[in-house]
């Protein structure tokens, strides 16, 4: 499928939302797929040798912070955001993810919870404070409660968007700590739905870093097809997300992408 500038929401939305169904209940919102790839795709531009840093700023509205903090046996909570998206500059850029709320920002009340992609953008650009530079390349997240709302409604299994070449994500905070009753796991879905819409912001998978092995599930748009990598669409709710999280995380350093995923990305930045 070709996408035209008459797409350009779809397209704009193109890397997807992590997420599913929400567990158990069948008969739930199909979640929205990804765009093909085409306008409003990552660029994947940052793996220039020019980008020297690649800065990450995380704002929450009050209440829905991200988990942070040391987890017992696996080190901080954002380590597994580290190790894998620093893995997919293969080291090579100086990446800055805050670790704690003190360096995130609490942006306040949002009332609306049907969240749609007008709203999240409007969100970004009200309270977004960082911005690409000549050597600096920015992506900016939002936790919101709320769930991920389209033309058709509220998508109850949503996890988390990506919103294309804006480098705009949103996380939704109350399906993430809905995804199971233990608290390590819910940590471990969030660390991993962020891990996977910054894959896509970044340009996994054919969402502007190019395929270099056929690893793209193509009806699910921007998506690997190992159902063993971070990048799967994992259509089956956030209960299947948390079993995913669970089989992966020995450790906080654990690499959550396939060697199809990483084959693309270190082609572009010549790999380890
Ligand atoms: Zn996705
Ligand atoms: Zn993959």
């Amino acid at each position: 499928m070709k996408v035209t500038h008459g797409a350009a929401i779809a397209a704009l939305l193109g890397a997807c939302n992590f997420g599913g169904n929400s567990g158990g209940g069948g008969g739930d919102d199909a979640p929205i797929d990804a765009a093909p790839p085409g306008d409003g795709t990552a660029s994947g531009s940052v793996f220039d040798p020019s980008v020297l840093r690649v800065s990450v700023e995380i704002d929450y509205e009050t209440g829905e912070a991200p988990y942070t903090g040391p987890m017992p046996g696996f080190g901080d909570t954002f380590d597994l955001s580290h190790a894998n998206i620093n893995r997919l500059f293969a080291g090579k850029k100086m990446l800055g993810i805050p670790r704690t709320t003190a360096n995130m920002e609490d942006i306040g009340a949002i009332p609306d919870e049907q969240v749609t992609v007008a709203d999240i953008l409007a969100i970004a650009a009200a309270h977004r404070s960082q911005h690409d530079v000549p050597g600096l390349k920015t992506y900016y997240v939002v936790f919101v409660s709320g769930r991920f709302t389209d033309d058709v409604g509220p998508k109850a299994g949503v996890l988390g968007v990506s919103l294309g070449s804006t480098g705009v994500i949103a996380m939704f905070k109350d399906v993430i700590a809905s995804s199971s009753a233990i608290g390590n796991i819910q940590r471990f879905v969030e660390q991993s739905t962020l891990v996977h819409e910054l894959g896509h912001a970044i340009g996994l998978v054919n969402n502007g870093v190019a395929l270099t092995s056929a690893h793209q599930d193509g009806p699910h748009g921007a998506h690997c097809t190992n159902d063993s990598c971070v990048m799967y669409w994992q259509n089956e709710g956030a209960s299947d997300m948390a079993a995913f999280a669970t089989q992966y995380v020995l450790s906080a350093n654990t690499i959550l992408f396939d060697a199809g995923c990483l084959g693309d990305v270190d082609a572009l930045s010549g790999g380890l």
